[in-house]
């Protein structure tokens, strides 16, 4: 029985790092973070392939972040390199930068457009949907038909195993559309990538004599083992803290096929994706982003399905409920056994690396206040979206 653990964290990933440094250094907790895998960095984590190119382990990860003060944060643990995340979608044996630009539509509809022609020629394509309901109506409103049928309609259902129509409009939403022929990925001013890798940025984070790490170690099996003196961070799947006892939530799983090749580069840009027929839905060479120089390449082909890691929350009506009623759950564990429900899969959103770290912070707030003041507050109820 381990009785000196102030703060007990499940999940070496982005949460159990940043809170994890925040206890022991700002509060001078001791903190024990256990993690299942062998490694640190949750999904972000990176390590070199057996060729010795540094790959993304469980897909690319872009940096990107609208806030300058979480950049702030994390320029502590890391230098950073700029970084161009440039993307294309094969359709009909062609090329396409996506998000869908002035570029694409020229190429797409075969004629010049300017800015002011391809709004006339999108009002014409876009259906009117007001209030888009789903992720089909949300790009039909925005592109209409020929083009969703060409770049979302199937790379959709590959990638969640449903219809966009059964999907919240927010998972489409992601991708912007344009007007110009701006071919960045995303539209956040700070696009950069952790000089030395993410898992050397989260590693930085948790070097702390207060902080020790055991890896290759489920939650499950010690957490009677261990009582905390002050609480317990969880980064794991909500429903399987409460054994799935309400049911099982849906997650989508992928599988990556990691192909070294002898040459510098072999792709036009970081990613290619593939919205016609076929199981694999992009392919994504990382070495354009890592910054590193070596004379191979690797390249990863990610094929969706169910079963596996549980890598996404699946944004549905159905599953949002199912969620709700675990959070109720997870309430009542934080009031009565400090138990802070954390990150992509302990709160079933499908946050980017910046946003979940963001939680992390205000997850720490809520500790600071509560052992502070001693007030019982739920973390849960009061970082949810209104
Ligand atoms: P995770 O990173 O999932 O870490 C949770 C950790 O908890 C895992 O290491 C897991 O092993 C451990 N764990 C779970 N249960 C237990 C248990 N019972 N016992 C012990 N350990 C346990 N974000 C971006 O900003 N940009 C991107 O481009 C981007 N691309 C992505 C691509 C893919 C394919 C995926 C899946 C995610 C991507 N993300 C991206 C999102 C990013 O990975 C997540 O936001 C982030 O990793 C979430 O951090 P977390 O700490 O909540 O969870
Ligand atoms: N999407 C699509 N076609 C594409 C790329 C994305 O239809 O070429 C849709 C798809 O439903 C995807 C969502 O937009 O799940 C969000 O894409 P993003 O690239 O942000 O997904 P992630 O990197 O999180 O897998």
């Amino acid at each position: 029985m381990l009785d000196d653990v102030d703060l007990l964290v499940c999940g070496a990933g982005p949460v159990g790092c940043v809170l994890a440094e925040r206890a022991a250094r700002v509060l001078g907790w001791r903190v024990l973070v256990v993690d299942r895998r062998s490694h640190l960095g949750g999904n972000c984590h990176d390590a070199p392939h057996e060729s010795g190119v540094l790959v993304h382990r469980y897909g690319p990860h872009y940096f990107r972040t609208r806030d300058e003060g979480l950049v702030r944060y994390l320029s502590r643990f890391t230098e950073w390199i700029p970084a161009k995340y440039e993307v294309r979608s094969l359709v009909r044996g062609t090329l396409y930068p996506f998000p869908i630009n002035l570029t694409t539509l020229e190429t797409f509809f075969g004629s010049k457009l300017t800015p002011e022609s391809a709004r006339v020629l999108l009002d014409r394509e876009r259906e009117k949907i007001d209030r888009p309901r789903n992720s089909e109506e949300y790009v039909l409103s925005r592109v209409g038909r020929r083009l969703y049928d060409a770049f979302y309609r199937d790379y959709t259902l590959k990638q969640w195993g449903r219809p966009a129509a059964d999907l919240d409009p927010e998972v489409c939403g992601r991708i912007p559309v344009r007007l110009d022929r701006d071919d960045r990925y995303v539209d956040h001013p700070f696009q950069m990538m952790p000089r030395a890798g993410f898992t050397a940025m989260f590693r930085r984070m948790l070097r702390h004599r207060r902080i020790r790490v055991l890896l290759d170690q489920d939650f499950r099996e010690i957490r009677h083992l261990i009582l905390p003196r002050k609480a317990t961070i969880y980064a794991g799947p909500i429903d399987e803290y409460f054994d799935h006892r309400l049911g099982r939530l849906p997650y989508r799983s992928l599988s990556f096929d990691f192909r070294a090749i002898a040459a510098e580069r072999v792709q036009p840009c970081v990613q290619i994706n593939f919205p016609g027929a076929g199981p694999i839905t992009r392919s994504v060479e990382i070495k354009h982003i890592t910054g590193q120089v070596h004379p191979m390449t690797v390249l990863s082909l990610e094929r969706p399905g169910d079963v596996g890691e549980p890598y996404y929350p699946v944004p549905t009506s159905a599953s949002r409920a199912l969620y709700e009623r675990y959070r109720t759950l997870a309430e009542h564990e934080t009031r009565a056994n400090r138990v802070y429900f954390c990150g992509r899969l302990a709160q079933y959103r499908y946050f980017n690396t910046d946003e979940v770290i963001q939680e992390a912070l205000g997850c720490f707030r809520l500790l600071q206040q509560r052992f502070a003041t001693g007030l019982d507050r739920s973390y849960s109820s009061r970082l949810q979206p209104s």
